[in-house]
């Protein structure tokens, strides 16, 4: 599967550690993330992450155009509800995209806990 990781700031560590903790399961796949997400991943595993762009620099974005292109499978995104966002827009664009698309979006780590069952 194609698996996009995305995490903000206060959600970092959290996704880190959810992906540390399953890092078998994680490298069968193909792993995408934003930049900052995909470079604390690879630094913190042996995982390797086919990063994009930053958050707020159009890596939401550029998720969001695999997901539109049928070449995103599923997406861990890691959401901090409690700090605004500068790019929020985005942020909604690729969760709207998910339901376009009908593709599995874990937002937070108990539904990511759900999500590794099919992994
Ligand atoms: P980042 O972007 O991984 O580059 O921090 C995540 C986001 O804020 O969408």
């Amino acid at each position: 599967m194609n698996i996009a990781l995305i995490a903000h700031d206060q959600k970092k560590k959290e996704l880190i550690d959810f992906v540390k903790d399953n890092e078998k399961l994680f490298s069968k796949h193909t792993l995408y993330g934003t930049g900052t997400t995909g470079k604390k991943i690879m630094e913190n595993t042996n995982l390797h992450i086919a990063r994009f762009l930053s958050g707020p620099y159009g890596g939401d974005q550029q998720i969001g155009n695999l997901i539109a292109l049928g070449q995103m499978d599923m997406v861990f995104f890691f959401r901090d509800p409690l700090t605004a966002q500068p790019h929020e827009p985005d942020i909604s664009a690729l969760m709207r995209l998910c339901d376009v698309h009908s593709i599995p979006l874990a937002s937070n780590k108990a539904t990511a806990l759900i999500f590794l069952n099919i992994l």
